[in-house]
């Protein structure tokens, strides 16, 4: 069981809507500091720990600007998420690149940013030498495929697109190492969304025994291993969160097991969390502004799957509270709803909640990963701002809600009033 909780009172929250009208996200500074020093505590005891957080999880760059203070680098895939990286002051290989079906010029700017360069593929190799040239340290994506079992969200690994196969793989490393590079990497990525924590050591084990077999066959010494993302968190009430001492224990289990008399100690373990970094600590803040009866009944939100996706694109749990009512018993059941005009729009199905007025304030819990990150703009809609709660509890806007002139913006309106809509 866990306690969801929402860091302001029902007043201060009254105030803050009346200074920033919903919908806003709202995350908390506090917390995922106290969050990310309970991770780095926790993995102290395995040498050359290093989190380079997901940015697409949540792509703020003063979010991101917080990691970094507390030693976390960053995860990108995406020209856009390395200029972030960049503008956040995350530097060289702090910044992790892990993209698949790369453009050349996406190689170009991570090279130029010294960031550490994941290949997904083994024709990469050749395709990142003539776009960037072959840096020193590169890393490579695996695909135990069969070898592994998959979880639900990201499905099984033989299907998925991404990385080498085995063989692929020591090939890559001997075709790297005779193209010039002295410094190697390996990566997975197998889970998303995984709790279970057996899953992410049974992840590490697998490339520990990698990293020692290619010591033994190619005489390759990996500096690190990094063990992607994919740590899940409680969405649900009943659900537990990953105790990350006993993860750690389990990840440093399996080291001593195989990396150690392998004679590779010490090699660093990276990690890649999105989720499980901000997740918890973000709440999309909304107002009923509508209620009806039909077949079922409804609350309508200011908010909609727009500025929130995860409910609606997987039927995805989120918790929702109603400020001021917490201690209420849920007596009534309804649909929670947005307004876009598309039947999965739906915050809640059939959801137990106190009885709920117009006006009345809704905290959706857990998301502040994968939140307003996956929001669009289908149907004209404009996306919420982002709020930061300080930790001396002011409220700092870090990203302003999003405008018409926005949602126009990439249309020429003068080219429009000289156009003639006759055929030609
Ligand atoms: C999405 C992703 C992550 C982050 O995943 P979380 O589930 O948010 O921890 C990390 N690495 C890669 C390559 C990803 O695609």
């Amino acid at each position: 069981m866990n306690n969801k909780t929402f860091p302001l009172s029902a007043e201060q929250l009254r105030n803050l809507v009346s200074q920033y009208p919903t919908p806003f996200y709202l995350y908390d500074e506090g917390a995922i500091r106290k969050n990310a020093r309970a991770i780095k505590k926790a993995f102290s005891i395995l040498p050359g720990f290093f989190e380079h957080f997901a940015v697409k999880a949540l792509p703020n760059p003063f979010i991101m600007k917080i990691l970094h203070d507390e030693g976390f680098g960053a995860d990108c895939s995406s020209l856009p998420e390395l200029l972030l990286a960049e503008r956040a002051g995350i530097r060289g290989e702090e910044i992790m690149f892990t993209s698949n079906d790369t453009p050349a010029e996406e190689f170009r700017a991570a090279r130029r940013l010294g960031a550490i360069i994941n290949l997904d593929d083994f024709t990469h190799i050749e395709f990142l030498e003539s776009a960037a040239g072959i840096p020193d340290l590169v890393s490579c994506r695996y695909n135990p495929g069969p070898l592994k079992e998959g979880n639900a969200i990201i499905g099984k690994p033989e299907e998925a697109k991404y990385g080498f196969t085995r063989d692929q793989l020591f090939e890559g490393y001997r075709l790297l190492k005779a193209k010039g590079a002295t410094r190697f990497a390996l990566h997975t990525m197998v889970a998303s969304n995984e709790l279970n924590i057996e899953y992410h050591i049974e992840t590490a084990r697998i490339l520990f025994e990698l990293a020692a077999e290619l010591y033994r066959r190619l005489d390759i010494r990996l500096e690190f291993v990094n063990l992607g993302g994919g740590a899940g968190i409680p969405y649900r009430l009943e659900q537990k969160p990953i105790d990350y001492e006993a993860l750690a224990r389990g990840i440093r289990a399996a080291y001593d097991a195989i990396i150690v008399p392998a004679g590779l100690d010490p090699l660093g373990i990276h990690l890649e969390w999105g989720r499980i970094i901000t997740g918890p600590y973000g709440w999309l803040v909304s107002t009923a502004i509508h209620e009806k009866h039909i077949y079922r009944n409804y609350i309508g939100l200011d908010a909609s799957m727009a500025d929130l996706m995860r409910p609606g694109m997987y039927g995805a749990y989120h918790h929702i509270t109603v400020a001021g009512k917490e201690q209420e018993v849920p007596a009534e059941t309804y649909d929670v709803v947005g307004s876009l005009c598309e039947n999965n729009d739906k915050f809640a199905v059939q959801r137990k909640l106190p009885k709920i007025d117009i006006g009345d304030v809704l905290i959706i819990h857990d998301a502040g990963a994968h939140g307003r990150a996956m929001g669009f703009n289908y149907n004209g809609k404009l996306r919420a701002g982002e709020l930061l709660l300080r930790t001396d509890g002011s409220v700092l806007q870090i990203r302003r809600r999003e405008t018409v002139e926005d949602y126009f913006a990439t249309l020429d309106f003068s080219a429009l009033a000289q156009f003639s809509p006759e055929r030609t």
